[in-house]
């Protein structure tokens, strides 16, 4: 069978743009190359507009039941800069910058932060991504690819010998040290790491050996928690002499012992992780028919936990433009606008994870400049402007008319329509784009009728008057396209992000 796209890469993000494409109706292979989900701790949560995505594919009713923040944190004792600071003032913070736990919340509305770990995530997404019939091959290794104006040859290392796959479109999710970037070419500039950072459950022969928390020491910086067992180290010495070196407890018993300065004993690992902080960003995400998504886009350190919510929003703008690309409706230039739009996102991303690596360094300087940073972040526009960065709230792209939406991510509106109340949420289910109709407007809805196939409309009042326009439609990865009254707009706005309409049958 010939995949109208090819997916290199079975973690978060590929899956999840796997699941987008197959909502399209592309035919989708995923190649993995591990034989199960990858066991090591890395996300903890999925922040800002990632959560907002997740929860209007429908994915966050699949994750069970999740704890909230407060939950996590219990009745712990307070330690450090952590959440328990935060509740000292007040209610829990939604985030940290460098380790200061003073976000409260960014200017447009985003989902709580989902505090599921990662490989349940990728576990949900790989069951909703087989359901919808994406072909997830694990134990698939791509190893090549050759690319012409018709197509792609991915070339195969499966678990019963090599193979070659043609292709229409290659997607590249293949993680920080991505074979797709390096094979088709790519450019990846930026700059090299200068921390070692590690991240490892343990048992420890003292379990309150450090109090939990983000605490910087003289040393380094270390957190403790949520889990009782997470321990996480920072220490600004240099990038790790060798990255592949395997980690061993020894490793991670030092560098807890040197940044703490205590003799504390770790007795069971189970599991670990090392990184660095180098931050560098493919110059464009697509060359020809191969395209690139998620870390092997960009890399960055986890700070402030905006690796998904960045990987995921790519994934989200990339699906339905790649399907009217597939399916032969795609507006001129509309692929390209994937990395016109999303570059300066990850581009922001790198920029506040170096400027958060500068705020940890240990040292009587950056404890000066920690304080008057949070005396500065903690007035209320400095601290939506940090809440709206870390959660990439405020990403706006270009869009028709003037109306104060056009370009923001939708606000999920609640809309009274004849069948009862529904939300703009459980409107964004399926991944067509939307017509809201807000003023019951007849020659509204016939604007945009021709398009059936590629949104939807629906009539209703919402009770949202900051935001009132007539009509708002919304594209398939929640932004507003155009919002207004005039009608003549709507038609240019439909046209220009959903094509002609199809031939009547
Ligand atoms: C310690 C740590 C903590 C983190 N904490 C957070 C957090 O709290 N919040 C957050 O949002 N993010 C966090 N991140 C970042 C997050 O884990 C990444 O951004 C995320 O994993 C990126 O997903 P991805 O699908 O792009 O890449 P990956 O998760 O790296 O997946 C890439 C997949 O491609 C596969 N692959 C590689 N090469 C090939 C090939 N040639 N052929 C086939 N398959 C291949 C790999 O096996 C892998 O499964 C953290 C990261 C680390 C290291």
């Amino acid at each position: 069978m010939k995949y109208d796209v090819v997916i290199s890469g079975g973690g978060p993000i590929g899956l999840f743009l796997a699941c987008e494409l197959r909502a399209h109706g592309v035919s989708t292979v995923v190649l993995e190359r591990r034989s199960g989900i990858d066991p090591t701790l890395k996300a903890g949560g999925v922040s800002g507009r990632g959560a907002d995505i997740l929860t209007r594919r429908g994915i966050v009713d699949l994750l069970g039941p999740l704890p909230t923040i407060a939950d996590l944190m219990g009745d712990r004792k307070p330690g450090g800069e952590g959440p328990r600071a935060g509740a000292a003032r007040g209610s829990l913070p939604t985030g940290h910058f460098a380790g200061l736990w003073i976000l409260r919340g960014g200017s447009s509305s985003s989902t709580a932060l989902i505090f599921a770990q990662q490989q349940r995530v990728e576990e949900v997404l790989e069951k909703r991504a087989v359901e919808l019939g994406v072909d997830v091959r694990r134990g698939h290794t791509v190893v090549g690819l050759d690319q012409d104006d018709s197509g792609v040859t991915v070339a195969v290392e499966g678990p019963r010998g090599p193979y070659d796959l043609h292709t229409e479109w290659l997607v590249g999710c293949d993680g920080g040290r991505s074979a797709v970037r390096k094979m088709a070419g790519f450019a990846f500039p930026g700059l090299d790491g200068v921390i070692t950072g590690r991240q490892a459950l343990a048992d420890f022969d003292d379990p309150d050996f450090f109090p939990m928390g983000w605490h910087r020491t003289e040393h380094g910086l270390i957190a403790r928690g949520p889990m009782p067992k997470r321990v996480f180290t920072v220490e600004f010495d240099g990038p790790p002499a060798d990255r592949d070196a395997p980690i061993t407890r020894e490793e991670i018993q030092e560098s807890v012992r040197r940044v703490t300065g205590t003799s504390v004993t770790i007795t069971g690992m189970h599991s670990v992780t090392r990184f660095t902080d180098n931050t560098r960003q493919a110059s464009t995400y697509r060359l020809g028919r191969v395209l690139l998504a998620g870390d092997a886009a960009h890399v960055h350190p986890p700070f402030g936990g905006q690796g998904l919510n960045l990987g995921l929003s790519d994934a989200v703008n990339l699906g339905w433009k790649l399907a009217a690309s597939v399916h032969g409706w795609a507006p001129e230039g509309l692929l390209d606008t994937y990395s016109t739009e999303r570059h300066p996102v990850a581009e922001r991303v790198l920029h506040n994870t170096r400027a958060q690596v500068a705020l940890m360094q240990p040292g009587p300087w950056v404890d000066a400049l920690r304080d008057i940073f949070t005396a500065l972040a903690e007035t209320p526009e400095a601290n939506r402007l940090l809440s709206d960065l870390m959660g990439a709230l405020d990403v706006r792209y270009e869009a028709s008319g003037d109306h104060p939406l056009a370009g923001q991510y939708c606000p999920d509106f609640t809309l009274k329509t004849s069948l009862g109340e529904t939300r703009v949420k459980d409107l964004s289910r399926g991944g067509r784009g939307l017509l809201l109709d807000l003023a019951d407007r007849e020659d509204v809805r016939d604007a945009v009728r021709p398009w059936a196939d590629r949104i939807e409309a629906v009539t209703g009042a919402t009770e949202t008057p900051s935001d009132a326009a007539d009509a708002v439609l919304v594209r398939p990865d929640g932004y507003v396209a155009w919002a207004g009254e005039d009608v003549g707009g709507l038609r240019e706005a439909v046209r220009r992000w959903f094509g002609e309409a199809p031939a009547a049958p």
